[in-house]
């Protein structure tokens, strides 16, 4: 699909998804910025990630790079070591908490005027830890992505050497960005798994505060992509405090990072309060 296309349907998508947060004319033009700041540092991280796997891949002799055990350790090595790790959490933390507390303090003072939003709340700090946790998550996606391309590389050469040039060439392809996990599109796909996680979270965090909200309804995000479990679970009323059941799954909210990549990666489901 061309550049534009895909602009063009993640616009439409990330409109419905912040009319349905009903936020003031200032708290959306903030989130609207924070979207943007939060999509640019997760591709400044993907990007960062491909070229130091490509540098690394790029240094081996001709007989390691066509071995597919010694190319797994790369990737272990490089993008899933502690560097990238932690510098995905930071960019994931710094991009997305301000998202929950906007979503929260938005949510809490709306519904109650007399509440008061603890900007420095428990939850929030759970929230941190929980969002941390998909970072693993993301990392083994594209060390497994990576993995089956230099596998279909190595298959289709037919000398040591022919091998290693395929393998080459497929990591400085995947470092380049135009296609794969160091992408642009997994770039937006990501930011937007964590950002739905984010403005849902803070939204749920925000009613608890405002003390006046009883259920949650799940609302299924509107439009062909959306799963069939989610299509299923629209409308589903649950206590505050319990989780939906989503696909066999309990979510405390659409995009809860405690559930799996199934159920939460690009998921643009929101959820309506009940007094
Ligand atoms: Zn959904």
């Amino acid at each position: 699909m061309c550049d534009q296309c895909l602009y063009l349907i993640a616009k439409a998508d990330d409109d419905d998804f912040l009319d349905s947060l009903d936020l003031t004319h200032a708290e959306r033009a903030l989130l609207e910025k924070l979207y943007k700041e939060g999509e640019e540092a997760i591709a400044d991280t993907l990007e960062l990630q491909g070229k130091a796997l490509d540098e690394a891949i790029q240094e081996l002799s001709d007989e390691l790079a066509a071995d597919a055990d010694e190319l797994w350790k790369v990737i272990l090595a490089v993008q899933a070591g502690d560097f990238f790790q932690e510098k995905f959490e930071q960019a994931v933390q710094d991009a997305f908490m301000p998202m929950f507390r906007l979503a929260g303090e938005s949510e809490a003072i709306g519904i109650n005027p007399e509440a008061k939003w603890e900007q420095e709340n428990k939850a929030a700090a759970k929230f941190t830890k929980k969002l941390k946790k998909l970072v693993p998550a993301m990392n083994s996606t594209s060390a497994d992505h990576m993995m089956r391309s230099f596998k279909r590389a190595i298959e289709s050469g037919e000398t040591p050497a022919e091998r290693a040039v395929l393998v080459k060439e497929v990591s400085k392809q995947a470092a380049n960005g135009e296609e794969g996990p160091f992408s642009m599109t997994r770039a937006v796909r990501v930011s937007r798994t964590i950002s739905t996680a984010a403005a849902n979270g803070g939204k749920l965090e925000g009613w608890k505060q405002s003390g006046l909200v009883k259920k949650k309804r799940w609302r299924a995000a509107n439009n062909k992509r959306t799963r069939k479990d989610h299509r299923e679970a629209n409308g589903q009323t649950v206590d505050i405090e319990k989780p939906f059941r989503v696909g066999g799954e309990k979510l405390m909210h659409p995009g809860d990072p405690s559930g799996s990549a199934k159920q939460i990666v690009h998921c643009r489901c929101t959820m309506q309060a009940v007094f």
